[in-house]
């Protein structure tokens, strides 16, 4: 049986006091706790066999070699890849997206046009915006409606044989919206183009099958899901990896070098300059056996009773709006209070020992939707508790009174 007191002992941070109170962690969405479990690896590995991979013939290198290419395998079979090359280590979402981006720059022409949904972090907005200026290509958006969904007619309407490669988030960051990939994905490989599911959000709460969503890039970064910041994955069909070019130069992505001609290593040096984060990649390996063995399903199946908790005692709050209202979400909550600014209630709350984050999450497009400057955003993970959610209400009811 899931229990989420058990579950905190696993994490060192949720002990600690921040301004004389307990910590109540609910900034989950922009990165998550790290459990002893992963800590324990990351020492470990600079402990007892720290050493650069591949190059090595002696045993500290092997060694170090073995633990970076089983973690590749475990992030492989947790996402169920065809095959291991098909995972690229990178520093995170925001470079695997970038990777992809650049790759398209010599696939793309003038009069392509590339699709991105409204509920884009700004680095899924970015470099599309570089992409197009560079090849002539048009970006077209799928608008949200006021819940904060995407207008699937819209991308019908939107989505042609010159589209060449859609880009949408599995889950929105500032509203938590889980968007319908799977029809998204059917629709856009019938008029032939690519599609790059941005999994940053969706990762610590849902497992993707990337074979069963027959999708062509998935992105994703460790740091959400329990692992370090710093590393992340790249989830590319083979035949997509090898149509890409190289998107950095340097050791290990080589498999010949003279001045006159390079060729490139396979897949995935061919995508892994220099010398990675190896002890990042290890711990992410060990932060996915840690979610695999709680289980996905228990995982969102709490983590909703979360959100339906929480959203009903915020709506008792008099001049409290939600904004993001889909009946598909993960437990993330975004609002305001009267006209009352975000930043004030969230530095108010720090003082009470609680974490939420203020601003536009990344993601002014959602904003000036909704014509805000931004939200409080509360994000809950699994390990979080209902008497938690309920000191953060008392908190904010206080906050309010102060404030208003
Ligand atoms: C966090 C996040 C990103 C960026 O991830 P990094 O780890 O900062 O590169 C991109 N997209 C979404 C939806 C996110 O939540």
């Amino acid at each position: 049986m899931f229990n989420a007191e058990d579950i905190r002992q696993d994490f060192p941070i949720l002990n600690r006091e921040v301004n004389g109170k307990p910590l109540i962690y609910l900034d989950n969405a922009a990165t998550s706790q790290t459990p002893q479990q992963v800590i324990d690896v990351i020492v470990d590995y600079y402990t007892n066999y720290n050493a650069n991979i591949h190059r090595g013939v002696h045993s500290l290198s092997q060694e170090a070699t073995d633990a970076y290419e089983q973690a590749r395998i475990k992030i492989q079979k947790h996402f169920n890849a065809k095959y291991a090359y098909e995972i690229i280590y990178t520093s995170g979402t925001t470079h695997g997206i970038n990777l992809v981006a650049n790759g398209f720059s010599s696939l793309l022409k003038a009069g392509d046009e590339i699709i991105v949904s409204a509920l884009e972090h700004h680095s899924n907005i970015v470099p599309w915006q570089m992409l197009c200026e560079q090849t002539g290509s048009k970006l077209k958006v799928i608008p949200m409606n006021q819940d904060g969904e995407l207008v699937i007619s819209e991308f019908d309407a939107v989505l042609n044989t010159n589209t060449k490669l859609v880009f949408v988030n599995h889950v929105s960051n500032a509203l938590g919206t889980i968007n319908p990939i799977a029809s998204i994905i059917e629709k856009a490989h019938a008029v032939g183009a690519a599609v790059l599911v941005d999994g940053a959000q969706s990762s610590p709460h849902i497992k993707a099958d990337v074979q069963a969503l027959d999708v062509d890039f998935y992105v994703c970064s460790a740091h959400k899901m329990c692992g370090p910041t710093g590393v992340g994955v790249l989830y590319g069909k083979e035949e997509w990896l090898n149509k890409l070019p190289p998107y950095q130069g340097g050791g290990e992505m080589i498999a010949e070098v003279t001045f006159e001609k390079t060729t490139y290593a396979d897949l995935p040096h061919k995508f892994e300059a220099g010398t990675p984060n190896i002890c990042g990649g290890i711990a992410f390996g060990a932060a996915i056996d840690y979610m695999n063995t709680i289980g996905f399903e228990t995982i969102s199946n709490y983590e909703d009773e979360l959100l339906q908790y929480a959203t009903e005692q915020l709506n008792n709050i008099e001049g409290l709006k939600i904004y993001g209202t889909s009946k598909h979400k993960t437990s993330v909550i975004s609002f305001n209070v009267a006209n009352i600014h975000p930043y004030d209630i969230g530095t108010l709350l720090d003082k009470m020992g609680i974490a939420v984050r203020t601003g536009h999450h990344c993601a002014q497009p959602i904003m000036d939707f909704y014509k805000i400057p931004g939200t409080v955003r509360a994000s809950f993970m699994f390990y979080n508790t209902k008497e938690e959610i309920d000191q953060f209400i008392t908190a904010l009811k206080k906050t309010v009174t102060m404030l208003s």
